[in-house]
């Protein structure tokens, strides 16, 4: 085998620009491909080199070997790498580089052919007793077979694409009745997406997690494990946030995963990376061989971050002839590394893709964390490809500090132009539940009437929630200086056993938001009146000093919430939000000097000790007068009447100490 010193790469995108990577790190030349929608990306610029290959339809740029194997002649490479997807694992590339004496980095034709189909695969493990998921694996694949062995293996069970692969050509039947209708679907999908309609049935195993082994080989049939993988969080059948290692796993079931495994691997006297998907039965822990996929995963950089091992440099350095570096012995699992798939789409609409530019794109920098991109500010999501437009991987010393800095990474991600999952992630990894066995339910479970990203509304009942609950802790019914902590006076208690009933009230510029609270112990129902619409929420706040825990609807998110008088503040990664309640009397105040002059109030404009108030009641005073003196931030300000008129009202004393906000004189206009 010749020594690699100038690689194709057959892919666009994250992955692309992922490989580039290793190739400079081994002072490999790099030539990229792109089509007319990627002429300007990140992979292109990146790269040594990059050469046109077409148009932009997948079929007639990236999916197309025959004009890669010209370019990779024209470019005199050594070798192509495909990546994942597109043509990772077509057994026509491989033929064609073998025809040109070019190294395809990846497995053997064989291999890819051999667990290229899934029944093909399901009956290899059988025979090396790997249990496999129950179903029909058969050649016939007629309806009225393939109904007959459904009904044999129960509902509610699973149609898949034998060539299947990214969730296509899958459909789950709950009842017999949807059998026939699923199944055309099925087929009409395999056939469009891979060229083939063969169907496998499986029994639909609902509480399952899906784990996944790592595996690796060489030309002199050394084969390893790097550890295992959990990808349980999927939304279609498609993963969103992977880890290594899965947590929750008995070391029984771990090892017992690793064997079966690297048992196949070796059976397939398997030549570079590839991985052994599992499923494992949440409630009975067994499990099931589903599938290999013979190519980099997407989420391979969780098991580099853990391992320290560099998977694409290992899949050039296999294709050159090398040994592995190291036996099973010299490895081993250091920390926790979960990644999260940001694509554009919108999960407050369906999921739909989005497309268009990428007006703001800034990653996260941090210790710990990693981000693989395909695109930088000013980028085109465009219509031809997939979705995933970067990766954010953390790593941690445990899982909770992983999760912790992924959350971080993904809240300090700035982007802009086109909508992503982003908070939709940062929803998924702030769940309570994330810390507990994972299914692949997860998603349902935790927002079973889908997710929906929280507005401004949302937002103000929460702060009014946090506001009613601070209330609620302290002493009620003492009646105290501040007009703010009276609010449980204007609280209407029921009787027992009925919830109170508390009103604030929300002024921005020219209008006044009603919110009406019932409940108690950080349970409310609110309503939210603005502008004659209405809007209800169900809120649950657990209110901490540091990082409260708050549910709207069903979905979760951690917020600092600070509250100073009758202001509230919220603060996360994601957003800074502050609000200054009135209290009834205040509002009253507001409607009144709303209809006559706004002007005749003067209010603390910030917080401070007052040291002289120079009006009395009754009092003349002409525009301009010093009215009062407060001190704050070690300064003496002067207030002056806002208008000329009488003096009406003095509510503070030198001496006192008031919250920014605070009305302290009233005076009647002259032209009232
Ligand atoms: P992974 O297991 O690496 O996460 P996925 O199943 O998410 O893989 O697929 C990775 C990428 O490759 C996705 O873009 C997916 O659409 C694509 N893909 C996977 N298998 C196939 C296939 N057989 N044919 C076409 N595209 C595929
Ligand atoms: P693909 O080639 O599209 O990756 P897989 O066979 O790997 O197809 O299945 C994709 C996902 O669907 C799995 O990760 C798993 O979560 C789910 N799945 C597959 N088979 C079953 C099953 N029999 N029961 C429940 N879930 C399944
Ligand atoms: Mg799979």
């Amino acid at each position: 085998m010749k020594p690699i010193k100038r690689l194709l790469i057959a892919n666009r995108g994250e992955i692309a620009c992922r490989i580039i990577r290793s190739c400079q790190l081994l002072g490999i030349e790099s030539v990229a491909v792109f089509s007319d929608a990627d002429r300007d990306e990140k992979h292109v610029r990146e790269a040594d080199r990059a050469v046109y290959i077409g148009t932009s339809a997948a079929a007639e740029s990236y999916l197309n070997a025959e004009v890669l194997i010209g370019v990779a002649l024209k470019t005199k490479v050594d070798a192509i790498h495909p990546g994942y997807g597109f043509l990772s694992e077509s057994t026509e590339l491989i033929r064609r580089c073998q025809e040109r004496n070019i190294t395809f980095i990846g497995p053997s034709i064989e291999s890819i052919a051999q667990m290229g189909s899934k029944i093909n695969a399901k009956h290899i493990a059988h025979g090396l007793h790997i249990a496999t998921v129950p179903g029909y694996n058969g050649e016939s694949q007629g309806v009225k077979e393939l109904l007959a062995q459904a009904r044999r293996i129960g509902f509610p069970l699973l149609i898949k694409a034998s060539a299947g692969g990214g969730g296509k050509g899958m459909r789950i039947v709950h009842i017999e009745d949807e059998f026939e209708g699923a199944l055309a679907q099925a087929k009409q999908e395999a056939l469009n997406a891979f060229g083939d309609d063969s169907v496998l049935l499986e029994k639909y195993i609902v509480r399952s997690r899906h784990i996944e082994v790592q595996v690796v080989g060489d030309s002199q049939g050394n084969v390893c494990h790097l550890f295992d993988r959990e990808c349980s969080i999927q939304r279609n059948y498609q993963k969103l946030i992977e880890e290594a290692p899965a947590g929750n796993l008995s070391a029984d079931t771990r090892q017992a995963l690793f064997d079966c495994a690297v048992k196949l691997a070796q059976y397939l006297n398997y030549q570079g990376v590839g991985t052994v998907e599992f499923i494992v039965d949440a409630d009975t822990g067994d499990f099931y061989f589903l599938e290999m996929n013979t190519r980099l995963q997407v989420e391979h950089p969780t098991t580099e971050l853990v391992t320290g091992v560099d998977l694409v440099a290992l899949q050039i350095q296999i294709a050159q002839g090398g040994a592995l570096p190291f036996i099973q012995d010299d490895l081993s699992v250091k920390g926790h590394a979960i990644e999260a798939r940001i694509n554009a789409e919108d999960p407050g609409n369906s999921y739909l893709p989005e497309i268009g530019k990428l007006d703001l794109y800034r990653e996260p920098i941090a210790a710990g964390l990693r981000v693989d991109s395909g695109v930088t500010q000013g980028s085109s999501i465009s219509p031809f490809y997939d979705s995933m437009v970067a990766k954010v991987i953390a790593w941690g010393e445990t899982r909770g500090l992983a999760g912790q800095r992924l959350l971080q990474g993904l809240g300090d991600f700035a982007i802009a132009g086109v909508k992503t999952n982003r908070e939709f992630l940062m929803a998924l990894l702030a769940c309570p539940t994330f810390h507990q066995v994972l299914t692949t339910q997860y998603i349902d479970e935790v927002f079973p009437d889908g997710w929906q990203p929280w507005g401004e509304e949302v937002h103000l009942a929460i702060a009014a929630v946090a506001l009613a609950t601070e209330q609620e802790t302290k002493v009620t019914g003492a009646f105290s200086g501040t007009p703010w902590q009276r609010l449980s006076n204007w609280r209407l208690t029921t009787g027992a056993g009925i919830p109170a009933v508390t009103r604030l009230y929300l002024r921005q510029g020219d209008s006044t938001s009603t919110i009406q609270l019932v409940g108690g112990s950080g349970q409310y129902v609110v309503t939210l009146v603005k502008e004659e619409q209405i809007s209800e929420f169900n809120i649950l706040l657990n209110l901490n000093k540091t990082r409260s825990q708050v549910e709207v609807s069903g979905s979760r998110s951690m917020l600092d919430i600070a509250i100073n008088g009758s202001q509230v503040h919220l603060s996360s990664s994601k957003l800074n939000r502050s609000y200054q309640f009135l209290s009834l009397e205040e509002h009253l105040l507001k409607e009144a000097s709303a209809h006559t002059d706004s002007s005749s109030v003067i209010r603390a404009q910030m917080p401070g000790l007052i040291t002289d108030v120079l009006v009395c009641e009754g009092d003349a005073v002409q525009q301009g007068d010093i009215a009062l003196a407060i001190e704050s931030m070690k300064l003496v300000n002067n207030i002056v009447a806002p208008c000329s008129g009488t003096v009406s009202k003095v509510f503070c004393v030198a001496g006192d100490n008031v919250e920014g906000g605070t009305l302290l004189v009233e005076i009647e206009s002259l032209t009232d």
